[in-house]
């Protein structure tokens, strides 16, 4: 039964291991933008960023099944898959941006593009906001303030945080005092004498609460972290791949080209495959004072669902998709925030958009615990989302990018009875 598999899952994987909602679904079969539980009720994914192209999408199977029944290894050997795959990542982007190293995680991507910045400007000091995540190893857990670390191994001198922007309750439409408050930070490095070595950014801030931003928006910041000779490192973990709608990459839409990007997630639909790309000079300076060895990264399967991911990307369009399929959602979500006056805001950007849940329109008090109600009465409704931004109260709604506009209206009306029925 499901309560045995729960204590069994504590037993077996101890408490650190999370579920979502308190009474988590079973899930045993995916498709497209659809999940089926072991009772064999289907479920409407508005939550999940990592099978970009839908779940156990046909041309990423086949990839993975052909290339694993000819040959995997780990990646010590020249094989063909992995320069296939850089060469059509890096046409993806900006020429400087031309040399890619692949990993198996976004926590190891952002780990290995603080390392770069550190060999590169021979400083250590890095900068973050105060609100986001970028990962899971010693170096970069100690950045992910939403995911408060227990053990510091002494690095807290090299870390210092910034307000996460948030274009509700502190708004800064041409991203002056964002770059104002980074410039502060890195004043503070250079005063303690660790230096300024990078801003780790995601360049659309979802971890934060996707702020609305016009394109554009980084550019001062980038200007300020250039000028003091640091590295602008971009987490596109979350926003890259076309989520954002209308370009692939939310540091074009954002106006700056990073020194280091860095990638995870929705890179391969759900194989573990993570990566950056960077300069052949950054690439080299890194190389000639570490040599990086990654047993998986890499590896032909891994660069086979890889490239399949990008191919499908780009053939279907899913970017144009995820542009208007999105702007259809958030006129649906506004229409709900006529009617509901618990919806303070709306707002996001291709298929990453949500509404922040108050109490109080004019105070913008956070409606957290009626969001985590909300947010259960949709899973009874058959709809997976989430919540998160500093107050958690902002639905997070985060399709893979085949979402159709018929599935936005039903999820909106979804959301409408579930607003109108739930009790605040
Ligand atoms: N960066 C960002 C922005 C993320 O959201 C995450 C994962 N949530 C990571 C990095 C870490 O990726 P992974 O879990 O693959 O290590």
């Amino acid at each position: 039964t499901k309560s045995d598999l729960i204590a069994d899952r504590k037993r077996l994987l101890g408490p650190n291991v999370a579920t979502f909602y308190d009474d988590p679904v079973h899930i045993v079969k995916g498709e497209g933008v659809w999940l089926w539980d072991a009772d064999g009720r289907k479920y409407l994914d508005c939550y999940n960023n990592v099978p970009v192209v839908g779940h156990c999408n046909a041309r990423v199977v086949d990839a993975i099944a052909r290339q694993s029944a000819t040959l995997n290894t780990h990646t010590r050997y020249l094989h063909d898959g992995i320069l296939d795959y850089a060469e059509a990542l890096t046409d993806t982007l900006d020429d400087s941006l031309n040399t890619a190293l692949l990993t198996c995680t976004g926590s190891e991507a952002n780990d290995v593009a603080l390392r770069m910045a550190e060999a590169v400007t021979g400083k250590r000091g890095i900068i973050a906001t105060d609100a986001t995540y970028h990962g899971n190893t010693a170096l970069v857990s100690q950045l992910s303030k939403s995911n408060v670390p227990t053990v510091g191994f002494g690095l807290d001198q090299y870390f210092r945080f910034v307000d996460a922007p948030d274009s509700y309750r502190n708004p800064d439409p041409d991203g002056t005092k964002f770059a104002a408050a980074v410039a502060e930070q890195i004043a503070a490095h250079e005063a303690s004498g660790t230096g300024f070595a990078a801003l780790v950014v995601c360049p659309y801030f979802l971890n934060e609460g996707f702020p609305n931003h016009p394109d554009g928006w980084l550019k001062p910041t980038a200007k300020v972290v250039r000028d003091a000779g640091g590295f602008l490192i971009c987490d596109e973990v979350q926003s890259g791949f076309g989520r954002t709608g209308t370009h692939l990459w939310a540091h074009e839409k954002m106006g700056v080209v990073p020194d280091v990007l860095t990638l995870g997630k929705p890179m391969a639909n759900g194989h573990p495959v993570g990566g950056l790309v960077t300069s052949a000079e950054t690439m080299a300076a890194f190389r000639s004072g570490y040599r990086y060895f990654n047993t998986f990264g890499g590896n032909p399967v891994s660069s086979a669902a890889a490239l399949a991911v990008l191919r499908e990307i780009q053939e279907r369009d899913l970017v144009e998709n995820a542009r208007v399929v999105g702007e259809h959602a958030q006129a649906r979500l506004r229409d709900l925030m006529a009617k509901y006056d618990v919806i303070g805001d709306v707002r996001g950007s291709g298929l990453i958009f949500g509404a922040e849940m108050v109490t109080d329109r004019a105070t913008k008090e956070p409606a957290s615990a009626y969001t985590d109600r909300v947010i259960n009465a949709m899973r009874q409704e058959g709809f997976i989302l989430s919540k998160l931004g500093r107050h958690k109260n902002a639905l997070k709604i985060r399709p893979p990018l085949v979402f159709s506009v018929d599935n936005a209206d039903m999820l909106f009306d979804g959301l409408d009875t579930v607003l109108r029925d739930t009790p605040r």
